[in-house]
């Protein structure tokens, strides 16, 4: 099914997520997936710790999510957008605008996460052009990460990044420091000091803020304090500056809100959503607005938003995605979610006492263990792989985020197979 020449193909052909061709690490192949677990070619069977980036939040082959798929290809898979519209995605930009907070009414469905950060942007220059003026500068935090095309890549963190790679070729946006108090320290005000100083200093060419909302994901897994993010809130409306949340990681449930702004009472002025939107089924991601900023873009010079993919509102993938939305509308993740927290709680924060370790914390479904060292990554993942765990560490980290309906000796598999993994110290660079 799977042979060695296969991987033999792999290894020299295919480019995987930030991989070198000259001496990839080893891919493991999955023919199959079910629930929480991943299926390797060889029969042995993963628990999985990833959801797939956030994704697979229901689990894999969701017996819905596959209905709904099937009813739609037997419709149509496919058809454009521009001139046509059709009942799934109708359906879905009704949830979305129902699940979402009340102001943000009108939606744009763009093809990935980075799509939609790309259109959030756009949505934010054409805002300012149809108020008669330029405005080109985001203001962001270090530390973030909102993708992996231009425009995204021009807000992730410089470092990161490696912004210094793009010079003179990516845009220069302005970069707060990184939200220090953690979501259950005690608040600092100081800690808004640096965002609040740049936001006084420059709103007048500032087109918006953008930013992850209270999880940093891939630029660090960090929680910050809901109070900053109600001051970026407080900061924007008093200086009349656009504000976008990122919620593409957190959006759907898995920092145990519904959305992570909540976490904070406030909405952003346009949100981006992904990752979990079709249950991790298929690519779709989708920018909301207002009606205000959706009215003023269109009285810009171009008298229209000026976006359009090909693919624009897939059938298949808004149908997929609007049953994922009912089953989170039926409810069953608070408790999933909530339970998931408990454990990780109870059973990943006593990893704190390891030597390797410098903190864990959790947050909904999301546990993170920050090590002293780097890992190093090809002998850590064959160990996981080893113990019948797909986790995937990166720099500092080993983090768990885990579809919503893993049971709970799975999840204490997960916890215990990163428990031994600190005990080895060849697992991390010296
Ligand atoms: C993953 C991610 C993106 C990019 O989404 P893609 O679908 O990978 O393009 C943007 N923002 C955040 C916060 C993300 O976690």
């Amino acid at each position: 099914m799977f042979t060695q020449s296969d991987i033999e193909f792999d290894r020299q052909h295919i480019w995987h997520p930030y991989t070198s061709m000259l001496d990839p690490l080893p891919c493991y192949p999955v023919v199959a997936a079910q629930g929480y677990q991943l299926q390797l070619a060889d029969g042995r069977q993963l628990v999985d710790g990833m959801s797939s980036w956030w994704a697979a939040i229901h689990g894999y082959n969701h017996p819905r999510l596959n209905q709904a798929l099937q009813q739609q290809m037997s419709q149509m898979s496919h058809v454009m957008f521009g001139g046509i519209t059709h009942p799934s995605a109708v359906a879905l930009c009704r949830k979305l605008v129902e699940m979402t907070p009340a102001a943000l009414e009108c939606v744009f469905l763009a093809d990935s996460g980075s799509v939609a950060v790309e259109v959030s942007m756009k949505m934010a220059l054409q805002y300012w052009l149809g108020r008669g003026e330029t405005r080109q500068t985001f203001l962001t935090l270090k530390r973030g990460y909102h993708g992996d095309t231009s425009a995204a890549m021009s807000v992730c963190d410089p470092d990161n990044s490696m912004h210094s790679l793009w010079r003179g070729y990516l845009p220069e946006h302005l970069f707060a420091a990184a939200p220090a108090c953690g979501f259950d320290d005690i608040w600092d005000e100081r800690d808004f000091d640096d965002f609040s100083r740049l936001m006084e200093q420059h709103h007048h060419q500032l087109a918006a803020v953008i930013l992850e909302p209270i999880v940093q994901g891939a630029g660090g897994m960090r929680f910050y304090h809901p109070r900053y993010l109600q001051r970026v809130r407080e900061c924007c409306d008093r200086y009349g500056v656009l504000l976008i949340a990122d919620e593409i990681a957190t959006g759907f449930g898995r920092t145990g809100k519904l959305f992570a702004c909540e976490h904070a009472g406030i909405a952003p002025d346009i949100l981006c959503v992904g990752k979990a939107l079709t249950g991790g089924t298929l690519t779709l991601a989708a920018t909301l607005t207002t009606r205000e900023v959706a009215d003023t873009i269109s009285r810009s010079p171009a008298g229209c938003f000026m976006h359009g993919p090909t693919f624009m509102g897939n059938p298949l993938a808004c149908a997929v995605a609007v049953e994922s939305l009912a089953l989170l509308q039926e409810g069953d993740w608070q408790t999933q979610v909530a339970t998931i927290e408990q454990q990780l709680r109870e059973q990943l924060l006593p990893l704190r006492a390891s030597p390797q370790v410098a903190e864990v914390r959790v947050l909904g479904a999301i546990g993170v263990v920050e090590t002293h060292s780097p890992v190093n990554m090809a002998a850590l993942q064959h160990f996981f792989v080893s113990q019948g765990v797909w986790i995937r560490p990166f720099g500092r980290l080993i983090y768990l985020m885990p579809p919503y309906i893993i049971a709970p000796a799975a999840l204490k598999k997960l916890v215990q197979s990163i428990g031994a993994a600190l005990e080895h110290p060849l697992h991390f660079k010296s």
